[in-house]
């Protein structure tokens, strides 16, 4: 199954792709995880990537499409996968069309996370992502056991750059503006399942399940 989730930042995109990772078998490929680790590594494609992703602009397309092509021809996305993060503008969306054409394949859903502005603000605010797992918490909802340590590896908890309160601001309004139009673009494809991303992560799940399983 080849699938793409779409929502703004703090949808809850990460969490629920790990659900559906394990349940559909596909690879879970999110550019933001790709582009993260590329900054580490402070590869040439890492540096050309952190201005833009320090202020919570996008990364120019052909950065970004160059690294999508090369993940998706890989053997382990020959059933299918899921795409978290990417198509992230209208350019975006014809180029994976056509690379799917090319491929002899096509999308089967585009899972859209609807999430209110407000709520957004406050998850990601208190969010805080563990250096070596990429495991997430939240100061409030998702507390550590242990004080900034991370339950699942013991790695140290960061706040993420992007995730302070102006840098969040401008991301949501990237979404607006350059991402909200793919809604349009799948909903005429026939592949728009929209999905209510309020409640808890276990509440999202079984809403994203009933549209994968075709009962909704
Ligand atoms: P994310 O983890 O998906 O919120 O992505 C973090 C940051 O990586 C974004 O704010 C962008 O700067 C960059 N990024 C991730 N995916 C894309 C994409 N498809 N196109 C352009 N920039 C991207």
């Amino acid at each position: 199954m080849r699938l793409v989730l779409l929502g703004p930042p703090g949808a809850g995109k990460g969490t629920q792709a790990k659900f559906i990772e394990e349940r559909l078998g596909v690879p879970h490929i999110s550019t933001g995880d790709l582009l993260r680790g590329a900054v580490q590594r402070q590869t040439a494609l890492g540096q050309a990537a952190e201005q833009y992703m320090t202020r919570g602009e996008l990364v120019p397309n052909d950065v970004v499409v160059e690294m999508i092509a090369e993940r998706i021809k890989e053997r382990d996305c020959l059933e299918g996968f899921l795409l978290d993060g990417f198509p992230r503008n209208l350019t975006q969306a014809e180029v994976l069309e056509r690379m799917l054409v090319s491929h002899r394949a096509q999308l089967d859903h585009v899972v859209s996370i609807r999430v209110h502005p407000e709520e957004l603000i406050r998850r990601l605010s208190g969010r805080r992502t563990c250096r070596s797992c990429g495991a997430m918490y939240h100061v409030v909802f998702n507390p550590p056991k242990q004080n900034e340590r991370c339950d699942r590896c013991g790695g140290e908890l960061f706040q993420r750059d992007d995730d302070r309160e102006d840098t969040i601001r401008a991301r949501l309004a990237v979404y607006d503006r350059e991402t909200a139009p793919l809604h349009d673009y799948y909903q005429h494809r026939g592949l728009l399942r929209s999905i209510d991303g309020e409640g808890t992560a276990e509440a999202v799940r079984s809403r994203i399940l009933a549209v994968l399983d075709g009962t909704q």
